[in-house]
């Protein structure tokens, strides 16, 4: 038996109808950009991450950097980011010419340290860019009380977290904004690219409305030099039925968690990631377990038909793109998680079978290397 690490195919396979019926209304409406379809996607996403605002972007990387833009961050300013997350969180702040600041995780949750947020403001940091990773909500209420002492805004970085919630709120509704992408493999993923804003300020959102749409409230009145970063109608649609599904996917996602941890609990020397027991706060977009001997771990399970993945192999500072920043060898946490990190396959493809294979490929390897 082969598992892949996500099947998207089969996923919108079982949608076929669906899809079909927003294709053809999108199709038939005569509007391709803008419009009634995105509006009411914004309207239905914003309420469920409880939220006022939804604004439809491009892509994840775009909402991040719009809301930087419109929070007038830039040139001379300082944004402290994790050390370990996807680089795209590092780039929003670059884009708009701050100084991407990087600060350690929690060894155990892999989520920004809020005490060593506090240890790298200077006077010149305005903001703290907070990753939900991997799913998991970030250490909210630390990290807002460390920005309300510093007089910092908060932007989460919620594109891995769809649908995460702790004590009633959802990610997107507790910093001053929350980015959000819709990459095709993300737990609400469109059929291309895609992202959006959610934010409870009012004229936050009114900015970035006018920013991704060339700077401009009235066509060719253009205010500001803005964006083209527009999410489009027909994925708007296309999010409209998968936002649908998403509490049951998540569920879904969170019960194979519960075999993956009933059958690796204990196995020398692999690490299960830890988190809270309020099921809710994660949405497990993905399952990352930590071994010293990773690479002929991955090669085992690989040989036995099952697909894993690397998140991620290199962090962003280690990465060609930011050599310049001279910090390799300083970020022992993020460097080492980098080097053990594994993340085994999670998703609406995977079933009792396929957990049930990849334990006994893990529990096999784990016992035999110890
Ligand atoms: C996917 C992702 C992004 C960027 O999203 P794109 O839509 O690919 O631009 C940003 N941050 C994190 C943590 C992500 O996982």
């Amino acid at each position: 038996m082969r598992v892949p690490f996500v099947d998207l195919a089969l996923l919108h396979a079982g949608l076929g109808a669906e899809l079909q019926e927003a294709w053809q209304r999108v199709a038939s409406s005569g509007s391709y950009v803008l419009g009634p379809e995105l509006e009411a996607f914004e309207e239905e996403f914003a309420s469920y991450c409880g939220a006022r605002w939804c604004v439809g972007v491009a892509n994840g990387l775009d909402a991040l950097t719009l809301t930087l833009r419109a929070m007038d961050i830039g040139a001379g300013d300082e944004v402290i980011v994790p050390t370990n997350t996807f680089i795209a969180s590092w780039l929003a702040v670059s884009r708009v010419g701050a100084v991407p600041v990087p600060a350690e995780p929690d060894e155990y949750t892999y989520n920004i340290d809020p005490t060593r947020i506090e240890q790298s403001i200077t006077s010149r940091t305005t903001a703290v860019l907070a990753v939900d990773l991997y799913g998991q909500l970030a250490d909210i209420d630390r990290i807002r009380r460390v920005a309300e002492r510093h007089r910092l805004k908060i932007i989460e970085d919620a594109a891995q977290a769809h649908g995460a919630r702790r004590n009633g709120v959802r990610a997107g509704g507790w910093a001053d904004a929350a980015g959000f992408s819709f990459f095709p493999t993300k737990n609400l993923g469109c059929l291309g690219d895609g992202g959006a804003v959610v934010t409870n300020d009012h004229s936050l959102a009114d900015r970035i409305r006018c920013l991704r749409n060339y700077g401009s409230r009235q066509k060719y009145y253009n205010e500001i030099a803005g964006f083209n970063s527009r999410l489009d109608p027909l994925q708007a649609a296309f999010l409209r039925v998968k936002l649908s599904h998403l509490d049951d996917w998540n569920a879904h996602r969170r019960e194979t968690v519960h075999a993956y941890e009933a059958g690796l609990s204990g196995l020398p020397n692999l690490s299960l990631p830890q988190h809270s027991s309020d099921e809710e706060e994660h949405v497990w977009h993905l399952y990352v377990v930590h071994h010293p001997r990773r690479d002929e771990l991955q090669r085992q399970l690989s040989v036995a038909g099952i697909e894993t993945a690397i998140h991620y192999p290199v962090p962003p500072h280690l990465s060609q793109a930011y050599m310049g920043l001279g910090l390799s060898g300083r970020l022992p946490i993020a460097e080492r998680l980098a080097a053990q990190a594994l993340s085994l396959p999670i998703g609406p493809h995977i079933g009792a079978v396929e957990t049930g294979q990849i334990i006994r490929v893990m529990r096999e390897f784990c016992l035999r290397c110890q």
